[in-house]
């Protein structure tokens, strides 16, 4: 962003709160660039004792991650899961557990990770969002090293699944 949003002068660069922001420089605007993460919601899908893991369009043939989605306006994270997980599988999930939140630096977004439970291993794929998707058994699954495969990792140690994390793309692993 180099333009003000509110007023369109051009955004420098100003130190505020501790940190170097971009910020409007006309004072009567006031407009700053906070970058705030962006809230995501992430479902750890389980079926009689597998996870799901889905390939999102676009990724590469390898990787296969949670289920996510983004928090809409007005809505509470465990909904925003239950939604994603009905639009994107075809599933009706039933939020059990939360597992936490995790900051994904990369893509500036906090993660809001549930454990959730569908009644069938039967999904049914939104094609313009999801590619494929595979049932791994839990004590199989691989977590990322980054992202949500640090809620998949905990949620694994709750059950008392100790995993390593792995490289993106590893066979197994999951995000
Ligand atoms: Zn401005």
């Amino acid at each position: 962003m180099n333009f003000c949003p509110n007023c369109g002068k051009r955004l420098g660069a100003l130190f505020l709160s501790g940190k170097e922001r971009m910020a409007c420089h006309d004072i009567q605007c006031g407009f700053v660039n906070w970058t705030n993460p962006i809230p995501v919601a992430a479902a750890v899908v389980e079926c009689s004792g597998s996870v799901l893991l889905v390939q999102n369009v676009g990724w590469p043939s390898t990787w296969y991650g949670l289920v996510t989605g983004f928090v809409e306006s007005g809505e509470m994270p465990e909904e925003a899961v239950v939604r994603e997980v009905k639009e994107e599988i075809g599933l009706d999930a039933e939020v059990q557990s939360f597992i936490g939140m995790y900051e994904f630096h990369r893509k500036n977004e906090l993660i809001i990770a549930y454990h959730v439970t569908v009644p069938t291993l039967e999904y049914n794929l939104d094609k313009n969002e999801i590619v494929d998707a595979k049932w791994i058994e839990m004590d199989r699954v691989e977590p990322w090293n980054a992202g949500t495969g640090l809620a998949l990792r905990d949620w694994l140690k709750n059950r008392g699944l100790s995993r390593n994390l792995v490289e993106i793309g590893t066979a197994n692993s999951g995000v």
